[in-house]
Parts: C-alpha cells; sequence; structure tokens
C-alpha cells in the first residue's frame, strides 16, 4: 500500500539529530492529498549534489484540456510552461529553510529561450498524468539531521508550490491558451517550409539580435525585421492569422553585406529556428527546416573514419580520405568531416558562415588555382560541390559571404543585409557577376563526387558494458565527459541548453553499453537512441538509476554529432 504523508511526518520525527545517512530512511513515495511526492535519491551529505524528489499528480486531478496534450508539440510547449511557473514558485522557498552546505535549496530546470522537452516535467499523451522533477537539499547542521526544517519544505512550502503552479484549476487559463496555440501556429509554419519548398521563415517584425554575447533574451530597441518585396511569403496562421516573412526557398542562398550589418545575427537566428521559442523572444516565428545544421571549421576536434573523399584527396601523408582518422584534425578537414557528418545525419540544410569557416574550404581563387595547380591541392572546396550537394542530394545551402564574389556564380537567391535590413539583389549580383571574369565562372565544376559512403560499425566496448559505474558529467554546454573520455561539443553550436549536453553523456554512454557491437552502423544506433527517447523517454536511456531532473532532449542531428566526437570509440 502507498505510504502516506503522516508516514513520512513520522520517519523524519525519528530520525531529527541523528546523522546525516539516516536521511536515507526517508526514501520512497508518499501520498499526499492531491498528489504523490517520492524521493528518488537521497543525497549523502549535506554538501553534495542535493537529493532528488519528483511529484507525480493523476491526470484527472491535475485537469489539462485535452488539446493542450494529445500532440508532441503543445504537450511540450505546457510542460515547458509549467517548469517556468512552478519554478517561480519554488525560487521563492528556495533557502528560507536554513543549514549547513545546500541545506534548504529547491532548485528546478531553468529553460532558457527555446522550448524544449525536459526531465523536469513530463506528461504522459494518454492519460495526462504529471511528472515534475527538482531538487531539495535536505536540512542538516553540520551533519546532524535538521528534520523540522525538512518539514517546513515538504509540508509548508512544496504543497502550496504544487497546487498553484500543477493544477489546471488554479492557473491562469488564457496564459495556458496562448502557449498552446503558440506551438499550434509554429507547428503550422514548419508544416508550410515542407509544403511550399521553403528553407526557412523569418517573420515580419521578428526580433533577432540578442540582448549580449553571454544573455540570449531580445535586444532592446533593435531594428524589427523587415522582409524584402520580392521574398514576401504569407502565412495564414491556424491562431493569430495572417502574417507575412521573408521565405527563404531552398536550393543555394548567399547573404552578403557590408561588415556589422547584421549578417551573422540573420543567420543564428535561422540556426536556433529549429526549436520553437517562447511568446516575447522575438523569435516566435523565425522557424528553420529542423534537420539544418550549422556547419563551421573545428581545429582539433577528433574523426573517426569519416569519407571526407568529396572534400579532400590525396593528402601528402598519404592518408586514406574515403574513412579518415584523426585526433586533431585541420581546419578544412575538420568542416568537410562536419558537412559529411551533417550529411549522415540527414540534413536538408546547411548554415553556414564565412566567420567561422576555414577559408581554404570555401573557395579557392582564380590566381592562387593558377600558382598552385589542381593536382597539387588536396581539397575540392565547397564552392565546387554546393550545387551538386543541392542537386544530387537535395541538401540547401544559406550561407553569410561578406567578402568572397566568387558564390554569386552559385547562389540562386542573394540578399544582401543593410543596416539590418534584407534587401534581394539575386538579378543585379548576378549581372556583375557575368560582366567580371572569375575563377569560378570560367571553371567547370569538377565532376560529380563519389556519394559518400556511410557504413561506420563501431566495436563493442566490453570494459564499458561491464561498468556499472560510469559518471556522466557535464560541463556547461560545452562537453560532456563519461569516465575519462571527454567530448567537446563547444562547436556544436545548435546545442543550446546544458541540459541537451547531459542528455547526451547518458545517451553515448547507453550507446557504449548496450548499442555498439561491431555490427551495427553508426546511422542505426544513432536512430535506435532517438527512438528510444521518443518512445520511452530519457528515461530509458538512464536506467537503473532515478532519473535525472536536469536533462533535455536533443536533436538527432546532436546526437550524431555528439558520437561523432566520442574519442572512445573504435572501430
Ligand atoms: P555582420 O555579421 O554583418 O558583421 P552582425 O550580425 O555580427 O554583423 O551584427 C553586428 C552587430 O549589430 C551585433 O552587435 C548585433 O547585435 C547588432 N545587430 C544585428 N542585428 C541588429 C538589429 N536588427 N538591430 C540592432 N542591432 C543589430
Ligand atoms: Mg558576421
Amino acid at each position: 500500500m502507498m505510504k502516506r504523508s503522516d508516514d513520512l511526518q513520522e520517519i523524519l520525527r525519528r530520525i531529527d539529530h541523528r546523522g546525516y545517512p539516516a536521511y536515507k530512511d526517508t526514501a520512497g513515495a508518499y501520498q499526499f492529498g492531491s498528489y504523490i511526492l517520492s524521493i528518488d535519491h537521497v543525497q549523502g551529505d549535506p554538501f553534495a549534489s542535493p537529493s532528488k524528489v519528483s511529484i507525480h499528480i493523476d491526470g484527472k486531478k491535475a485537469g489539462f484540456p485535452a488539446d493542450m496534450i494529445q500532440e508532441t508539440y503543445t504537450r511540450t510547449a505546457l510542460a515547458d510552461a509549467l517548469i517556468r511557473r512552478f519554478g517561480k514558485e519554488v525560487e521563492q522557498y528556495s533557502h528560507k529553510a536554513k543549514g549547513s552546505g545546500k541545506s534548504g535549496l529547491i532548485s528546478l530546470s531553468r529553460p532558457g529561450q527555446e522550448v524544449l522537452a525536459r526531465s523536469a516535467c513530463e506528461i504522459s499523451p494518454d492519460t495526462g498524468n504529471l511528472i515534475v522533477r527538482l531538487e531539495i537539499g535536505f536540512p542538516a547542521n553540520g551533519r546532524t539531521i535538521n528534520a523540522g526544517e525538512l518539514i517546513k519544505i515538504l509540508f509548508r512550502f512544496l504543497p502550496q508550490c504544487v497546487e498553484r503552479s500543477l493544477f489546471y484549476r488554479n492557473l491562469d487559463h488564457k496564459h495556458l491558451t496562448a502557449v498552446k496555440e503558440l506551438a499550434q501556429d509554429q507547428h503550422y509554419i514548419r508544416q508550410q517550409l515542407k509544403e511550399r519548398g521553403l528553407a526557412a521563415f523569418v517573420a515580419d517584425g521578428a526580433v533577432l539580435p540578442r540582448e549580449s554575447g553571454i544573455s540570449d533574451r531580445p535586444m532592446r530597441n533593435a531594428v524589427r525585421f523587415h522582409t524584402p518585396a520580392s521574398m514576401e511569403t504569407v502565412m495564414e496562421l491556424p491562431n493569430a492569422g495572417k502574417i507575412t516573412g521573408m521565405g527563404i526557398p531552398r536550393g543555394v542562398t548567399l547573404i552578403v553585406g557590408g561588415g556589422y550589418h547584421g549578417k551573422s545575427t540573420l543567420l543564428k537566428a535561422l540556426e536556433r529556428g529549429v526549436y520553437n521559442h517562447i511568446a516575447g523572444d522575438g523569435r516566435e516565428y523565425v522557424i528553420t527546416d529542423d534537420s539544418a545544421v550549422k556547419i563551421r571549421a573545428e581545429d582539433g576536434r577528433s574523426i573517426k573514419h569519416t569519407d571526407i573523399s568529396m572534400f579532400i584527396n590525396g593528402l601528402p601523408n598519404g592518408k586514406d580520405t574515403k574513412a579518415f582518422m584523426t585526433e586533431d584534425a585541420s581546419g578544412s578537414t575538420s568542416q568537410a568531416a562536419n558537412v559529411i557528418e551533417a550529411m549522415e545525419a540527414g540534413t536538408h540544410l546547411f548554415l553556414i558562415d564565412e566567420d567561422t569557416s576555414a577559408t581554404n574550404f570555401m573557395i579557392r581563387d582564380e590566381l592562387m588555382a593558377r600558382v598552385v595547380h589542381q593536382d597539387m591541392e588536396p581539397i575540392t572546396p565547397f564552392i565546387d560541390r554546393v550545387e551538386e550537394l543541392y542537386e544530387r542530394y537535395g541538401i540547401s545551402t544559406v550561407l553569410v559571404a561578406g567578402s568572397c564574389g566568387s558564390y554569386f556564380y552559385k547562389a540562386d537567391h542573394v540578399i544582401q543585409m543593410f543596416q539590418y535590413e534584407p534587401a534581394e539583389i539575386t538579378e543585379m549580383a548576378k549581372k556583375e557577376a557575368e560582366r567580371f571574369s572569375d575563377y569560378a565562372k570560367d571553371k567547370p565544376n569538377p565532376k560529380n563526387s563519389e556519394a559518400p559512403v556511410f557504413d561506420r560499425k563501431f566495436a563493442s566496448d566490453q570494459k564499458a558494458a561491464r561498468n556499472d559505474r560510469m559518471k556522466v558529467k557535464g560541463m556547461g554546454k560545452d562537453a560532456v565527459s563519461i569516465d575519462k573520455d571527454t567530448i567537446e561539443l563547444r562547436y556544436v553550436e545548435q546545442l543550446v541548453d546544458s541540459e541537451q549536453t547531459m542528455a547526451l553523456g547518458y545517451m553515448v554512454k547507453y550507446a557504449r553499453q548496450k548499442l555498439f557491437d561491431g555490427k551495427k552502423d553508426l546511422r542505426t544506433v544513432a536512430g535506435m537512441l532517438e527512438k528510444i527517447v521518443e518512445e520511452k523517454g530519457l528515461g530509458a536511456v538512464c536506467e537503473g538509476r532515478y532519473l535525472p531532473c536536469n536533462l533535455a532532449v536533443p536533436r538527432i542531428q546532436e546526437i550524431y554529432a555528439c558520437l561523432n566526437r566520442c574519442r572512445a570509440l573504435r572501430i
């Protein structure tokens, strides 16, 4: 039978003033009126990572309308709104209970501007059952249990927070309806991109720049986005009605313009457009093909048997570029690998900024081509493949190129940013390009490359499979380590939240322990990881223990990116 809150109270009275480890007795689930409080993991001492607690509410009692939870995108948006709301509530009570170390801390996931599926709040699509996960520092004086303070938290603070913010009847219905409607409108635009053959959509009035390099909030008094007439696209949103904006067609699109006129800011917004943003962000209706991958140079990364022969051949050291390996890639080889791996991950759109590209990967100018003969140059630059990538593989490119005119010959559309406003200059740019003789114009494209082969099969890792104490440790957004193997993710720029990074850590650990077997190729393993999480939730890759409250679901593209940067994998 389910224990009751009185039972918990009794345990707490009994262990008061005892040594900290006695707190372990509180682990378990307790019926608290309209919800169940589950103490999933008790910290070892007051200075350790806080205890893990979850709140379970029956769907009927929570009472959220069916149209908020049936579809994945509205359900994710609702869960996100509840995390934010509940987070605000508990924040007021954090450290109101006192003691040593982390005593009295109450903490919950803090979502940024993007709406992501998180372990902090899961809602069942079938029953509407709700689980909210948080951390609480169980109070102590020194290492002596202060049960009275924990009673305060669990019997006074928490019930109020739960009551106020996790039941539909007590919430602001208008706000939650707006959350649902925004998610529906965003979903609609995503569908429309596919139907209309668009790579991305940027609404008029959008605010693209951010407050600062360290703040992802919208810039105040920014110049709002304004669509050039020739690219105007109308969207009839199911809830917000008619909006206009810039539809970027599939194909090759160039963003040009003088320095500081907002090119990179536009590209950044497109990178983030693979996610939905919260109301007030400014990028609510900046929606990008959700398979889009930012491609950049990434010196120093490791590359594992990747077929980069589409771009690189005949290296001076005789290295095989059909199964290229290195622990320390150069600018151009890293960028080539990033392209090929993104193809393997199933992208339909590359986003590239010359600011973060290896020049020799992107172009070779006429003079250089004359001086250093083709046969002596291992690199076939991206410019020679960009059309092939679209025509043969259906992968579009949006490229910021402020300094290199050669791409004019390849572009289907050219957008010029001027004082943060776009203008379409395709015709003018093409005409100018015609008059100007250039390497890229005179030179025929090299013959089509051999299609890259995606058959990498990583070996099973017996040591990892037997090791049930493999530790996953996140270092913010930038890296995650699994035991001693650190996976650098700083330049995987569409990873937007440290909780995604953590989740990737658990996924890679799971893959190393259970999936890689020398027979399944990387595609199969990445696909399995995505499917397991989609169907069973993040808990399925963290099995054997409680589900951490600080995980967010990454895209399949980032699952690939993380596996591809895992130095511990062996063929
Ligand atoms: P570019 O890549 O063309 O050199 P950036 O995109 O880096 O230019 O933008 C230069 C600066 O202008 C940045 O500090 C950015 O925050 C700011 N900025 C970009 N877009 C806008 C805008 N719409 N309104 C106001 N400031 C902007
Ligand atoms: Mg720039």
